[in-house]
């Protein structure tokens, strides 16, 4: 029975994993016949509407959520540009793909270059803004004066679209991902959208080309989708980006184009879920400590005093003899609070002084009579015990002419009023008799 589940399901995975294989090369097929001149392109696969308002901070790098891809999308960004020199090359090796890209344009650039953003909007790509001076302190600097990099920032940019709002994109990257609550609050407080990114190539770094592709395509494979973070303005970039691009596509990647939500274009529809890149699951156990009770009893000093009638004390007789003992009236009666020890807080204890190991002379007699030694032990009777000295001399072991104990030690028991094994205690030697105390009170 369980085989045939077993065999069943494996037949639906084998199916559902063949139709999403096919579904791959179908929309691979579909992308690289719609790019005229490269039959291999690597193309985009969908355009996803967002809504920043809905979704105010992407990317896994620094917030829980990112964008709502599939396994196996990915969705491409350059930062820093537009430089001409480095941005129209990174232009036509995404226009040879067919490939849409996120551009987040320095409003100084776009001052210096307005012909180059123009060309990205010219070429289908979204264009966000990344400040006017891509100062890489806007986690501690003054709102208000990354309030001013960021409305700089975005005023450049729209001033080379000619002011036209719906050309740019309210998308925002923090140069350096120098992120602050304050700014993301602005940020959000105008309806744009925060990207960080889910994995870097860090062309940005001193590194070669090739390390530039191993880390792109390394840690796209890690998390199997997400947003890329590059930059238009590196060398290395243009150098790595072809290679990347093939190599997404023959390890069966898509791209994804992202442009904002707009009266006239609707958000893509999405599950609260799609928007995390690994989101709970009900299906995996996740074991979580319960939280601690909030009792309220908790901020009283004192407890209630139970009441016999809360017992289940039928026992007449026991009520009785409670109520007789004439202890502290139940109604009154407090729970003991801790005390803590004053010793709690020393490293060492003081060291016992000897006469705390003294035995009253007394007392080792009692210790040493209390043992029993013999079925034919006689103990003194009640009227031995008033005379002592006498009953010493009346002992088994002194009738029988064996010498009697010290007075000393017959006389200590006496005042105890304790029964005495004197035969015994006549039998012993000095030595025995204090290796037998100190036993007695190791016992
Ligand atoms: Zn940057």
């Amino acid at each position: 029975m369980v085989t045939n589940v077993l065999v069943r399901l494996r037949k639906r995975s084998s199916i559902a994993a063949g139709a999403a294989l096919l579904g791959c090369f179908m929309v691979q097929a579909a992308l690289a016949a719609d790019c005229p001149g490269n039959p291999n392109a690597l193309g985009t696969s969908r355009t996803l509407v967002v809504d920043p308002r809905e979704h105010p901070r992407i990317g896994t790098m620094q917030y829980p959520e990112t964008l709502p891809l599939a396994d196996h999308e990915v969705v491409l960004t350059f930062d820093d540009g537009p430089l001409p020199k480095y941005s129209n090359q990174i232009l036509a090796i995404l226009a040879s793909q067919c490939v849409k890209a996120t551009f987040f344009a320095i409003g100084s650039q776009a001052r210096a270059n307005p012909e180059g953003v123009r060309k990205l909007i010219a070429a289908g790509h979204t264009v966000g803004t990344h400040s006017q001076n891509h100062p890489l302190t806007m986690n501690k600097m003054p709102i208000d004066k990354a309030r001013q990099e960021i409305d700089d920032g975005i005023a450049s940019t729209l001033a080379a679209l000619n002011g036209d709002k719906s050309k740019l994109a309210p998308f925002f990257r923090i140069p350096g991902l120098m992120r602050a609550a304050a700014v993301e609050d602005y940020l959000a407080s105008h309806g744009i959208q925060v990207w960080s990114a889910d994995f870097p190539a860090d062309d940005w770094r001193h590194i070669s080309p090739q390390r530039v592709y191993d880390l792109a395509i390394q840690r796209i494979e890690a998390m199997g989708r997400g947003i890329l973070l590059l930059h238009d303005i590196q060398p290395r970039t243009v150098a790595a980006l072809p290679r990347i691009l093939s190599e997404l596509k023959a390890r069966g990647y898509r791209i994804v184009h992202v442009v904002p939500a707009t009266p006239d274009r609707p958000a893509t529809p999405t599950q609260p879920q799609q928007w995390y890149l690994r989101p709970p699951t009900e299906t995996v156990a996740i074991s979580r400590w319960p939280a601690i009770p909030n009792f309220v009893f908790t901020a009283t000093k004192t407890l209630p005093a139970p009441a016999f009638s809360d017992t289940d004390w039928l026992d007449a007789e026991i009520l009785d003899h409670a109520q007789r003992a004439h202890v502290v009236p139940l109604s009154r009666t407090q729970w003991p609070q801790p005390q803590l020890a004053q010793t709690a807080s020393l490293s060492t204890l003081p060291i016992a002084a000897a006469s705390v190991f003294r035995i009253p002379e007394a007392r080792r007699l009692t210790l040493l009579a209390a043992r029993p030694r013999r079925p034919a032990t006689q103990a003194w009777s009640a009227r031995q015990a008033k005379h002592p000295r006498q009953a010493v001399h009346q002992a088994p072991g002194a009738a029988r002419g064996k010498g009697a104990l010290p007075a000393q030690h017959a006389n200590a028991p006496a005042q105890q009023g304790n029964p005495i094994d004197l035969a015994n205690l006549r039998k012993r030697s000095p030595r025995a008799e204090a290796t037998a105390t100190v036993k007695r009170v190791a016992d």
